[in-house]
């Protein structure tokens, strides 16, 4: 039985033992196309995150995708156009069941304004990185990224934890939303702007959020507080970042880190300007595009200007990821780069071994199923820091969304294992219902991205795509449930490609050989892609794991 759903009563949560589709493979990618407008920021307009990320081109076509996936066969592919269904074509129970390629636009043409006028005509829509493939499991996919950078940062500057630390970011939303909570897991006072105070709200009746403050005053002297107490705390303020990072640093305050995760890679449908309201900005969306590109611009400089003054006093400030740098360097500020990219500052040694963002989902929709899954890590990897610890936090702070998931930086070898282990416990009936594994895009071998993934590579491979997509035909001849290649949409058109897959174990012995094909070989090639970089990492997990690395 599907459950009420208190955010989206539209959109109730998938789950409970009954099948609609022929299998639970079909069964399972319907859930999880339910599941990502579910805990998505506006499903009314199938849009999952990060400003225009969609789950499908329109309603039409999810009809058409739902109906499908009902009727299907467990020997049929469905074959996905950004967003839209265009084949079901007869191939074998091993092939996938579902391939899709979202938005993918030859290189002279990947242009924002290009996507703009496509996606008008309804040729096109964007899928996020997890949005168009149904991975997206709410804000939690991306907390455990953001969590890592914060320890890695306290790590190496603050002696091991950001107590009596203040953090200030911006954005609030499907992704952003994820920042209050990791940087209260990290034990810092945080502070997050939103100029959208519905965002706010929404983040605090989730749980990731505790504090909204009335007024810049009131927020700086609760994060005061805190930091002098050395006290954990999220502080959550309503306006614009453009505005209140200047005003921050001109009373002359510096924080000890700075990021922001608005999103800044749209200047149409993401970032709100100063000086506008929502309304305004809504409504200069279809028809007054110059004008709103022209006014983000110029206020993401001023936002940057403000990153680089806290840079130059002292605060570790990092780009997380939203293209925030490259807008400003547009819009004339030369040294925008100076600040740095979270891949590169702080994770890229994970992902040289492909440890990276796994992670699944209960298809019964049973949290039990997933604190069982816990215990299984804890028993499985006792003497991996980064699992146990992460467990044990992510047990105790952060609440479900949608189907209970968990995520957690697993690298090769141990996701093939834990899921492996997990599907006997489908089968042994241990578990409640099937488990559908997957990753986020932001993965070793997933994803070509010259300002975010793939930024000052050590071979200078930064811009080629080869990779992702290789890895896409990979996971296709390993018998993934579902593969997908996406690529840039609005502001990020042109700047990305990235590969998605999903497998399901549903206590099967085809599952099994599934689940070990793909996630074994996904890892595979992500450690082969920085082995082929020259990192020194890379070389040492082939030589302990024999990953099939050929040598020229
Ligand atoms: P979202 O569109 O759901 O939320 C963006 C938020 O920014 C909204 O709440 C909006 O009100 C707020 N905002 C816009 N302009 C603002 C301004 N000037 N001042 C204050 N608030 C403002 O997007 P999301 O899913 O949260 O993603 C945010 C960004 O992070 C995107 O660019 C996305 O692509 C990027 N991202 C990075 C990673 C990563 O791995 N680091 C992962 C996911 C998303």
């Amino acid at each position: 039985m599907p459950k009420p759903n208190p955010r989206h009563p539209n959109f109730p949560i998938p789950g409970g033992p009954e099948l609609r589709a022929k299998g639970w493979r079909q069964e399972a990618l319907l859930r999880l196309l339910e599941n990502v407008l579910s805990v998505g920021e506006d499903p009314d307009n199938l849009v999952v995150y990060a400003a225009l990320g969609k789950a499908a081109r329109n309603w039409p076509s999810h009809r058409a995708i739902v109906k499908t996936l009902i009727e299907m066969d467990e020997d049929q592919t469905l074959i996905i156009q950004s967003g839209k269904p265009v084949g079901l074509l007869k191939t074998h129970a091993k092939a996938p069941l579902v391939i899709m390629a979202n938005c993918n636009i030859v290189g002279q043409w990947a242009k924002a304004e290009v996507f703009y006028e496509l996606q008008r005509k309804g040729l096109i829509c964007w899928g996020g990185l997890t949005a168009g493939a149904w991975q997206y499991i709410g804000s939690q996919g991306v907390i455990q990224g953001t969590y890592e950078i914060f320890m890695r940062i306290a790590e190496r500057r603050f002696g091991g934890d950001l107590s009596g630390r203040f953090v200030l970011t911006a954005g609030l939303g499907g992704m952003g939303g994820a920042q209050p909570l990791a940087g209260r897991m990290a034990g810092a006072a945080i502070l997050c702007v939103d100029i959208d105070p519905e965002r706010a709200r929404k983040r605090q009746q989730v749980g990731y959020l505790q504090e909204i403050a009335p007024d810049l005053d009131a927020a700086l002297a609760m994060i005061d507080a805190a930091v002098k107490e050395k006290r954990a705390l999220s502080v959550g303020l309503v306006g614009n970042a453009a505005e209140i990072y200047p005003e921050i640093a001109s009373r002359g305050i510096v924080p000890d880190v700075v990021t922001d995760q608005t999103s800044a890679h749209d200047l149409v449908y993401g970032y709100v300007p100063k000086g506008m309201s929502i309304e305004q900005v809504r409504s200069l969306r279809e028809d007054g595009q110059g004008q709103l590109m022209a006014a983000s611009r110029a206020s993401i400089v001023d936002h940057v200007k403000a990153m680089l003054d806290f840079q130059k006093k002292g605060a570790e400030v990092f780009d997380n990821g939203n293209l925030i740098r490259t807008q400003a360097r547009e819009g004339g500020v030369a040294n925008a780069f100076d600040i740095p990219i979270f891949t590169e500052a702080y994770l890229r040694p994970l992902f040289a071994r492909a440890i990276g963002p796994f992670r699944w989902m209960a298809l019964s929709g049973e949290e039990s199923d997933i604190a069982r899954i816990d215990d299984l890590l804890l028993e499985m990897f006792p003497d991996n820091r980064i699992i146990t610890n992460w467990v044990r936090l992510a047990r105790k702070h952060i609440p479900f969304e949608g189907l209970p998931a968990r995520i957690a930086w697993l690298g090769h070898g141990e996701r093939t294992a834990l899921a492996r282990r997990v599907n006997q416990l489908v089968a042994s009936g241990e578990l409640k219902g099937p488990i559908a594994f997957s990753r986020d895009h932001l993965d070793a071998g997933a994803m070509a991205h010259p300002n975010i993934m793939t930024e000052r590579m050590k071979d200078g491979s930064d811009a080629i795509a080869d990779w992702p997509l290789l890895d896409a035909m990979l996971l296709c001849s390993s018998m993934a449930d579902l593969v997908v290649v996406h690529s840039g949409g609005g502001g990020y058109a042109g700047y990305m490609t990235s590969c998605g897959v999903t497998v399901v174990a549903d206590g099967t012995k085809a599952a099994d050989e599934r689940l070990d094909h793909a996630l074994t070989n996904d890892t595979s090639l992500g450690v082969i892609r920085y082995a082929d970089a020259g990192y020194d990492e890379s070389f040492e997990e082939i030589a302990a794991k024999g990953i099939g690395h050929v040598k020229v």
